[in-house]
């Protein structure tokens, strides 16, 4: 029988790294401007109906200041969807995905949870809108992967010892599932406590790893879907990856790379 391991990520890598900043203030621009420096990617997770305001990002800059990260929702105007009727949480969504794809010229297909409240009913009314995963506030402290991606709980919050788990992610030497290490926060709170020193440390040490993938969250998604909808002959000697995204998998030990669309025999 053939041994098939989905423990890689593309380009055989074998860990991730995926950053998500909420409320899109104007702090965005210098934590952008972080990330690119060293070549950290992520998600920023925006009301479309704060745009334009004081100590907001403008609806003009969106697409270019995040141009190689991803724009996800966070709801029009920042309410708790736990609060609201079906018809309101759906509005909410909806419409900071037609606005945010208006401006991006993309398909927006995440969010993050406003103050981190949902439930069940806010879950199946987020995924009739077109949501495919939303950040919850909620730590981890380890660095797995979701069973629901609609309950996506983070490693942690930026002030929660980012630079010491980053060594232990980095150096750690086996893992029983694929990691990921997934880092939340706003960017105004590096403004307010001072601390930017502290975003650009753990950038600087994360960055230029050849075993990391430095991913947004709907890549991370996306992938794991794709590896998720592999099939796999009865006997090992096939496998076909029928999504759009070229995944890789361990194959009695070796990396193997099975391109989008294709039957790979093994
Ligand atoms: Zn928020």
């Amino acid at each position: 029988m053939t041994d098939i391991i989905f423990n890689l990520f593309p380009g055989n890598k074998k860990k991730a790294l995926t950053m998500s900043y909420d409320d899109g203030t104007i702090h965005d621009r210098r934590l952008v401007e972080i990330f690119n420096k060293y070549g950290i990617r992520g998600t920023f997770h925006l009301n479309s109906g704060r745009l334009d305001q004081d100590g907001v990002i403008r609806s003009d800059e969106v697409a270019g200041l995040f141009d190689g990260h991803e724009v996800s929702c966070h709801t029009v105007s920042h309410p708790s969807l736990t609060l609201l009727a079906k018809e309101s949480i759906y509005q909410e969504i909806a419409q900071d995905k037609l606005k945010l794809e208006t401006l991006t010229n993309d398909i927006v297909r995440g969010m993050s949870y406003p103050y981190g409240t949902y439930d069940q009913n806010v879950i199946d009314v987020l995924r009739s809108a077109g949501m495919e995963y939303s950040r919850t506030t909620v730590s981890t402290h380890n660095f797995t992967l979701p069973a629901d991606f609609m309950a996506w709980h983070p490693t942690c919050h930026h002030r929660e010892n980012i630079v010491e788990r980053l060594n232990d992610f980095l150096t750690r030497p086996r893992w029983n599932h694929l990691p990921v290490f997934y880092v939340w926060g706003h960017s105004y709170e590096f403004d307010r406590n001072n601390n930017w020193e502290l975003i650009e440390e753990f950038c600087e040490k994360a960055s230029g790893q050849e075993d990391v993938w430095y991913a947004t969250n709907i890549e991370i998604v996306e992938y794991v879907q794709a590896l998720r909808q592999l099939k796999i002959s009865a006997d090992g000697s096939k496998i076909y990856n029928p999504t759009a995204t070229d995944v890789w998998v361990t194959v009695n030990k070796l990396p193997a790379g099975i391109p989008a669309g294709c039957t790979t025999l093994l």
